[in-house]
């Protein structure tokens, strides 16, 4: 199974991830800020996190550096899901080590997309044809291959 952590102050915002990841068949698990999201991942790390930027206590940006920094952590997944839309935020989002970037209002074909795109290159490097399938279209999970059991 695949395990994604939801980083996301705003609860609406994070009851509309968690249904559409686990209509894909993800487990999701929801942090409030960007604190509870770090200690969330040291203490069992997900497969992907989903990371919103404007968060209380400590915000995407701050999350993002101490992930990049830890040497446990540092290859983690993250994809930043963010009402900054503009062409040099996303820039400054994607030169501060996100993996990817999705903007609100949320468009579930492009979490779909970016989701089946990272998560195949971290499982299986070699298909990544089929991840151009429709929406939840990802028939042959590499289960297990990701599974750290720690
Ligand atoms: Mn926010």
């Amino acid at each position: 199974m695949i395990r994604i952590l939801v980083a996301e102050d705003n609860a609406v915002n994070r009851e509309l991830l968690r249904e559409l990841l686990e209509a894909c068949g993800y487990i999701v698990s929801e942090a409030c800020d960007g604190q509870e999201a770090l200690h969330m991942i040291e203490q069992a790390q997900p497969d992907l996190l989903l990371l919103d930027i404007g968060m209380p206590v400590l915000d995407g940006f701050a999350v993002i550096r101490r992930i990049r920094e830890h040497p446990r952590l540092a290859a983690l997944p993250v994809v930043a899901v963010t009402a900054y839309a503009m062409r040099g935020d996303r820039e400054k989002i994607l030169n501060s080590g996100f993996d990817g970037y999705l903007s609100k209002p949320l468009n579930p074909s492009s979490l779909s997309e970016e989701l089946d795109r990272l998560l195949t290159k971290s499982a299986q490097s070699a298909n990544q044809d089929q991840a151009q399938g429709d929406q939840c279209g990802r028939k042959n999970r590499a289960a297990g291959a990701s599974d750290s059991g720690a």
